[in-house]
Order: C-alpha cells, then sequence, then structure tokens
C-alpha cells in the first residue's frame, strides 16, 4: 500500500489529537535506518523520540524479548511475580548514584513514572505541593501536564489541572534566564505562593528534552540539592529522555555529583518496548502502603526481559564512549557550518544528546521556520530529524547511538547539504 493511501485512512480513522510528523509508514527497521510502506529507506536520527539509543531490534534485545515469549507473557507481578522483575530493579538501583539502599517501581509509560514520582513523594513526606520547571516536559496525563511547563499543545482545552503545582523558570542564559534568575525565582515562589515546607518536590530534567535540549549547569542543580536539603523537599530528576548512555553516561545525574532522591526512566530503558521505572531512596520509595502503587502492565515480562538485555549492550559495546565520540564528530560537523550559515546561534549538548538551534539572520529572533525548513529538507533526502524547543527552533539529535559509522557519514552529509539548502527559502 502506498504512504498516501494509509495517510488518508489515518486522517479519517485516528483524533486529530495525535499528531503525526512524517507521511511515511514503517514497514521495518534495522539499528539506525527504517524502510517505508514503498520500500523507500531512510536514516532515523529521531529514534522513535528517544526510545531506540540501542537500535531498532538490536539483536540482543530481540533475543532476549523471544527467549521471554516462549516462557510467559504476562502473569501481572502484583499476582505472580517473576525474577528478571527483581533482576532489573537491583541493577537500576546500583545505577542511580546514591549512599543509600535504593528501590524501584516498574511502570509503563514516562507519565506514569513522572505520576508515580509524585505520588511516592507526597506520601513519603506527608506533603503536597510540587515545583517544576517552564519548558520542562513530563508526560501527557494529567499530573504530567500539569508538571509541564508548556501550554500549547500540551494543556490547552484540557480544564484544571491538578493543583498545587508551581513553576520556576529553568536557566537558559541565551535566552535571558540565568542561574541566578532561577534561584531568585524559586526564592519568590515561597515567599509568594508556597511555603517551602508543605513542597513534597521539585522535578526537573538534567538535559530538557522536549524543552530544547538546553542543559541545567552543574552549579544549578548542586543549588537545587542544596535547597531541597534546606527545607526537606525531594528532588526528583526526570532521566526518561536523557538516561541510558544518551549523555555518554548511563544517567545524566552522573554529571552533576549530586544524589538524585529519585530518578524516573523510560523510553532507552526497554530498547523498544514500554517500560519505565521510578527509582529512588529505599526509605522514599516504602512510603506508599502495599498495594498503593503497581498496575496491570507495569513491568511486563517482555519490556523487562529487554531492559535486561539493554543494560547488557550498553555495557559491552561501550556505548557510552560511543555516545561521547559520535556527538563529537556532530558537533564538529555543525560547527563547520557556522561562517556559512549564521542562522546557526548555538551547538550543544553532552555525549549524543546533541542540538542546533537557530535565529532569524534579519530579525534575530528565534526561527522555527528555519528549523522546519531543515527538518523538511532532510525528510525528503531520508534523513528523519526532530525538531524541539519552546520556540521550535531546534534541532535535536537522537540517532540510535549503535548507528554504523557509514551510515553516521551519510546522514552528516545529509544534514550538511540540508541546512545549507536551508537558507534560500
Ligand atoms: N519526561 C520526559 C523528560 C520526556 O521526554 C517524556 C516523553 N517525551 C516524558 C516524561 C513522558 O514519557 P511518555 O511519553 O512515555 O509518557
Amino acid at each position: 500500500m502506498q504512504n498516501k493511501e494509509i495517510e488518508a485512512r489515518r486522517v479519517d480513522a485516528i483524533s486529530r489529537g495525535v499528531g503525526v510528523m512524517t507521511q511515511i509508514y514503517a514497514e521495518r527497521a534495522e539499528n539506525s535506518e527504517i524502510w517505508d510502506a514503498e520500500g523507500n529507506r531512510y536514516i532515523d536520527f529521531a529514534s522513535g523520540i528517544a526510545v531506540l539509543n540501542t537500535g531498532h531490534r538490536h539483536p540482543k534485545v530481540i533475543e532476549a524479548v523471544k527467549a521471554q515469549l516462549d516462557r510467559f507473557t504476562h502473569t501481572c507481578h502484583q499476582v505472580v511475580p517473576y525474577e528478571n522483575y527483581v533482576t532489573l530493579a537491583e541493577r537500576l538501583n546500583a545505577l542511580v548514584p546514591s549512599s543509600e539502599p535504593m528501590k524501584t517501581i516498574f511502570v509503563t509509560t514516562g507519565a506514569e513514572a513522572l505520576e508515580n514520582s509524585i505520588k511516592i513523594a507526597r506520601a513519603s513526606t506527608g506533603r503536597n505541593a510540587v515545583i517544576a520547571f517552564t519548558g520542562g516536559f513530563h508526560g501527557r496525563t494529567f499530573m504530567g501536564m500539569a508538571l509541564t511547563g508548556k501550554v500549547a499543545p500540551y494543556k490547552l482545552g484540557f480544564g484544571s489541572m491538578p493543583a498545587d503545582v508551581f513553576h520556576a523558570p529553568f536557566p537558559v542564559e541565551m535566552h535571558g534566564v540565568t542561574e541566578a534568575d532561577s534561584m531568585a525565582a524559586l526564592d519568590k515562589l515561597f515567599k509568594a505562593d508556597v511555603d517551602p515546607k508543605r513542597v513534597a518536590a521539585i522535578v526537573i530534567e538534567p538535559v530538557q528534552g522536549e524543552g530544547g535540549f538546553y542543559v541545567a549547569p552543574v552549579s544549578f542543580m548542586k543549588s537545587l540539592r542544596a535547597l531541597c536539603d534546606q527545607h526537606g523537599i525531594l528532588l526528583i530528576v526526570d532521566e526518561v529522555q536523557t538516561g541510558f548512555a544518551r549523555t555518554g553516561k548511563m544517567l545524566a545525574v552522573e554529571h552533576y555529583g549530586i544524589e538524585p532522591d529519585m530518578v524516573t526512566m523510560a523510553k532507552s530503558l526497554a530498547g523498544g518496548f514500554p517500560l519505565a521505572a521510578v527509582t529512588g531512596k529505599a526509605k522514599i520509595m516504602d512510603g506508599p502502603a502495599p498495594g498503593g502503587l503497581g498496575g496491570t502492565y507495569g513491568g511486563n515480562p517482555l519490556g523487562i526481559a529487554a531492559a535486561n538485555a539493554v543494560l547488557d549492550v550498553i555495557d559491552e559495546e561501550k556505548l557510552c564512549d560511543r555516545a561521547n565520540s559520535l556527538g563529537q564528530r556532530l558537533k564538529q560537523r555543525l560547527e563547520s557550518l557556522r561562517d556559512s550559515v549564521p542562522e546557526i546561534v548555538d551547538i550543544r549538548g553532552p555525549g549524543f544528546m546533541n542540538a542546533v538551534e537557530f535565529n532569524d539572520v534579519k530579525t534575530n529572533l528565534p526561527s522555527a521556520d528555519f528549523a522546519n525548513r531543515v527538518r523538511a529538507k532532510a525528510l525528503e533526502k531520508g534523513l528523519i530529524l526532530l525538531t524541539c524547543g519552546v520556540y521550535g527552533n531546534v534541532i535535536r539529535f537522537l540517532a540510535p547511538i549503535t548507528i554504523q559509522d557509514t551510515v553516521f557519514s551519510e546522514a552528516l552529509d545529509i544534514l550538511e547539504e540540508s541546512i545549507k539548502e536551508s537558507r534560500v527559502a
């Protein structure tokens, strides 16, 4: 079937609320490549939004899932538990930097991980309020929406949000918000809106994902940790997009030399299978009463099997090191374009969590148009790119860290051409 025919059926059959970025219908995929319904081949620099750090259908992940398929596919861990769930929890407990014992729960999506982190924070502190950051993204459920620091399109038309959620400005110096401004805003929040003694948690992405790949400075995260300690507030680090070797470390929080109280994980944790987790200090994680956490599919055996294999692959293939070297190559290529493409105003990101930001050369204002032109041109040439950012003027790069060198070189050439050609609108 042709892409166009399926697209017409989609428009009739599916709610427009589920936005779709491309009109290419996937037929099959392998590592960093996707073939569509018409046999066209694309290089995938989106990875299903940061899910495929280990690539499409990594042989070890597929092998582990197939083996699990042959044993059992569902018992519900709350009814008849299984060992690999416990094993994965032990592995995640060891992963998160902490001087204290850790515990984990499994759920199915990133949003659900965030929901549960707030439930756990409230149950263990007996406090209600939560603080998140402008530009942050934490999911499409009600608490996820409330935490998310962007109205359109995420909160539009969806009525009142859960109460007691506040936002402080995320520090992005190039957009006029310094670290000191953010800390001052938190102080103001405590004076004007909420008693810090009522705040259960502060939630932050170490590198904002949907918000624009803006990196929280090390000193800022340290200040937040100190502020939390001062007021007995829990620090929840949302690693749904930053996790699993993307930033050159297993978890981005490792760049900061701080201990989070809880970490939320999803996406690349299970290499293409729906699985999410909350890992935190044991005494906090045990706040909720038995039965208060969980869900029918939380920690589904196939997702658990996949995730155990993903952790092996990241280790065996040294994907943290590879993320650093791929990111360096990508950033170098982008830097080499700066002179000829003055629209480029920033190139950033740790490891292979990289982004390029564009302004209009005439107005010097953020240019979503330019970013969209680059994305469209790249797609025509067979490279799938994603934009992001509160101004929509950022291209983010989320290619599998397992991408073959030859495919990566090809993608860099397409990217360069697409950026250059976007100059003549
Ligand atoms: N947190 C962050 C940082 C995310 O990037 C996302 C997804 N883009 C979510 C939470 C929500 O994850 P999910 O879509 O799996 O619910």
